[in-house]
């Protein structure tokens, strides 16, 4: 559970119900500092006179704010649109796609006034009537975190679910969904678990759910009856993969019913890095031993005019073919998205 350093109020967010339940259960708490009313940069406010301080004080601090202006970012290829619940999150994990977008104190903030972003939400479902409309909460953050504080989860879940002509979907590496198992879903949310093997998380995704407790939690949402899919990114090849990865997915397998409403779906994304994140990346986590050595990779170019390097063929191509084989002999009900 995240339990911040500090959280900021912007001017105006203690008006909203879920700001005042947040400002009460921290209200008096020792270890977390409340800093209220502000206006102008938050930023301000969180300190840190380096990037490596900077990045993990940003990492303890949640602000409380409103999503002003209701335009939502689209979200292509995975959704219609992104719905702004969150942005940011707790984790500290190496390679995280966040790191080279939310400045040098990447705190998590998350906005109060939920009734107007759904409310925002159904007239994109309205503009796009008779097509199904697809909202993505995971784009920039990871939501489940904050769930307890926010409740956002649950009402958009609710939401949606009440909706013919819409659908959610986020993904997480986290474990807290409790509170969402036993809620009106109608399948119309899909719930997409990040997993990957004990000695990957260990070494790199730090502050966040252990390997057990993601597999554990995504039993939990296929029972539930979400649809439910696994994202096992990044894969690293290193000594013993292909039995870590096995046995991963072995129990995976054997842990979830066969009665399943919906295909289990997997996304398998294998690593690689930009310049650019590798640079950050060594300036936040200095002693990193994250594989980037640029000649042992391939450099792709990629469709937004930056490089990014990857695995060699050969090692795409081992990674291509034991994952197609590892699933096909583990799983029946299942849909294999992609493997890249
Ligand atoms: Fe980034 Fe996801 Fe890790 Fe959070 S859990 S730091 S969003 S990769």
């Amino acid at each position: 559970m995240f339990i911040p350093e500090r959280i900021i109020f912007e001017k105006s967010a203690l008006e909203y119900e879920m700001s005042q339940n947040i400002f009460n259960k921290f209200k008096g708490k020792a270890d977390t500092e409340i800093i209220d009313s502000v206006s102008g940069r938050v930023k301000q406010y969180i300190p840190g006179d380096n990037l490596f301080s900077q990045y993990r004080e940003g990492k303890k601090t949640l602000v409380i704010g409103t999503k002003k202006s209701l335009k939502f970012q689209s979200c292509k290829p995975s959704a219609h649109y992104q719905l702004p619940l969150v942005s940011g999150c707790m984790g500290q994990c190496e390679y995280c796609y966040l790191n080279t977008q939310l400045g040098d104190k990447p705190f998590v903030k998350i906005h109060a006034n939920i009734d107007d972003i759904l409310k925002q939400a159904q007239k994109y479902i309205n503009e796009r009537l008779p097509e199904i409309t697809l909202f993505e909460g995971a784009a920039t953050s990871d939501p489940v975190p904050v769930e307890p504080y926010t409740h956002s989860l649950k009402k958009a879940i609710e939401f949606f679910g009440k909706s013919e002509k819409s659908r959610f979907r986020f993904v997480t590496k986290y474990n807290d969904i409790d509170t969402l198992l036993n809620i009106q879903h109608n399948g119309h949310t899909e719930i997409r678990f990040s997993i990957n093997t004990a000695f990957v998380i260990n070494k790199y995704e730090h502050h966040t759910s252990s390997r057990n407790n993601r597999i554990e939690a995504g039993i939990k949402a296929a029972k539930a009856g979400y649809p439910t899919g696994f994202l096992i990114a990044p894969v690293f090849i290193y000594p013993n993969w292909k039995e870590d990865y096995h046995n991963l997915l072995l129990e995976l397998g054997s842990k979830l019913p066969d009665n399943l409403s919906y295909p289990v779906t997997f996304e398998i994304i294998s690593h690689r890095y930009t310049t650019i994140a590798k640079n950050r990346i060594l300036e936040v986590f200095p002693d990193s031993d994250l594989p980037m050595n640029d000649e042992e990779r391939k450099f792709k170019y990629g469709q937004f005019g930056y490089g990014k390097y990857v695995y060699p063929n050969e090692n795409i191509n081992e990674i291509k073919d034991f994952f197609t084989k590892e699933l096909d002999g583990l799983y029946k009900n299942k849909k294999i998205l992609y493997i890249i």
